[in-house]
């Protein structure tokens, strides 16, 4: 009851910051604390960030002072903040609901938005070696299957549709295909051009949980491959999964349709154009020009824009009729503790910023 209070004043766009743990080595030298994020508040929404000045205090125009050296101070409010110690299970709880709303047939869109290595794919796929790191996508299907049969004794009949996919330099790969490269188009079909499909790609019926475990792990298989033929490819895509769910009541008659889309996005670092050339300067130019006409799209959508910018690249294009009008949206801003980090975790949490 409170969330949907929420969602009603807010509009349907909300943030999610998650810090995931120091891990392994990273805990060697920092005696594992994690000395420039603080939580200040009681509800768990506001992040602050302290940044030690190599300027002595003298110099600065910073607001406070730590063993004799300037610190500057950011703070960021989102509709939560995970701390590093918060489980899958905790962080799925906050979004349960947001899942639940598919099967009432909205649109949902479930991005993790952050720099390589700050926990994406860890938020969305989770290991699947163990039932407690499981991500939101394993965890959502979960729920949805069980709720499906709940809602049986009301007369609801539901069937699952799912599809994998990767937008690599704006082209879209099938991760479930049987590994023919086939050139993939975004179409729309329906009335008024209401739905959008994508050409060619494999659709699969889906039951159980243990079917679309499966199809994750086909996915990863899919991922592996394109990666040995290009470096880091998975940290330069886009990687969405979409689940598509028709209901009908026996009973009363009525139908729904919804989609649940989780997409893991292309890491958001900023990639020195100097360095790079030719094919590692276009793939750059794709993904700023893509996740930054991400942030544009749910802006306008925010801003009630009579134009949104769907169009602008392929991502947004293929998630259009899940953004905006009558669909649900959680951004991830996922955020490595590591001090070295700190440049790109400020990008991350003023792109989440603006789009909240
Ligand atoms: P990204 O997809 O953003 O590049 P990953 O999800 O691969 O980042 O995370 C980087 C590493 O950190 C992986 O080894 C992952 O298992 C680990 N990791 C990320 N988040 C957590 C977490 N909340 N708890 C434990 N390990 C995590
Ligand atoms: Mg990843």
């Amino acid at each position: 009851k409170l969330h949907n209070t929420i969602q009603e004043l807010k509009g349907n766009i909300r943030v999610f910051c998650r810090i995931r743990p120091l891990l392994g080595d990273e805990l060697l030298g920092n005696d594992g604390v994690i000395n420039h994020m603080n939580f200040p508040d009681m509800d768990g929404k506001v992040l602050e960030m302290d940044k030690l000045s190599d300027m002595s205090v003298n110099e600065s125009v910073l607001n406070s002072t730590k063993g004799g050296r300037a610190v500057s101070k950011y703070e960021f409010s989102f509709d939560r903040v995970f701390q590093p110690e918060s489980s899958q299970a905790d962080v799925f709880e906050e979004i349960s609901q947001l899942v639940q709303s598919a099967l009432d047939g909205y649109n949902v869109c479930i991005f993790a938005y952050g720099q390589t290595g700050s926990g994406k794919t860890f938020t969305m796929e989770g290991s699947l070696q163990s039932d407690e790191t499981l991500g939101m996508i394993p965890r959502a299907v979960r729920q949805i299957f069980s709720s499906a049969l709940h809602l049986q004794q009301k007369g609801w009949k539901y069937t699952f549709q799912a599809a994998m996919l990767e937008i690599y330099n704006e082209t879209i790969r099938d991760l479930l295909g049987k590994g023919k490269e086939e050139k993939h188009e975004i179409k729309m079909c329906g009335k008024g051009d209401s739905d959008v499909y994508v050409s060619g790609l494999t659709v699969v019926d889906v039951t159980s949980e243990d079917k679309v475990l499966n199809l994750l792990r086909k996915a990863t298989e899919n991922r592996a491959v394109a990666e040995t033929k290009c470096n880091e490819r998975s940290s330069r895509s886009h990687s969405v999964f979409q689940l598509r769910l028709t209901g009908e009541n026996s009973i009363t008659g009525e139908s729904c349709k919804g989609i649940l889309n989780l997409v893991d996005l292309a890491g958001s670092e900023r990639v020195k154009d100097s360095g790079s050339e030719g094919q590692r300067l276009i793939e750059a130019q794709n993904i700023n020009k893509s996740l930054s006409n991400l942030g544009n799209v749910i802006m306008a959508l925010g801003n009630k824009d009579k134009h949104v910018p769907y169009r602008n690249s392929k991502l947004t294009y293929l998630l259009q009729n899940s953004l905006g009008g009558n669909s649900k949206t959680l951004m991830f801003v996922n955020v490595s503790p590591k001090e070295e980090c700190f440049g790109e975790s400020l990008n991350s949490l003023r792109f989440a910023t603006k789009v909240n």
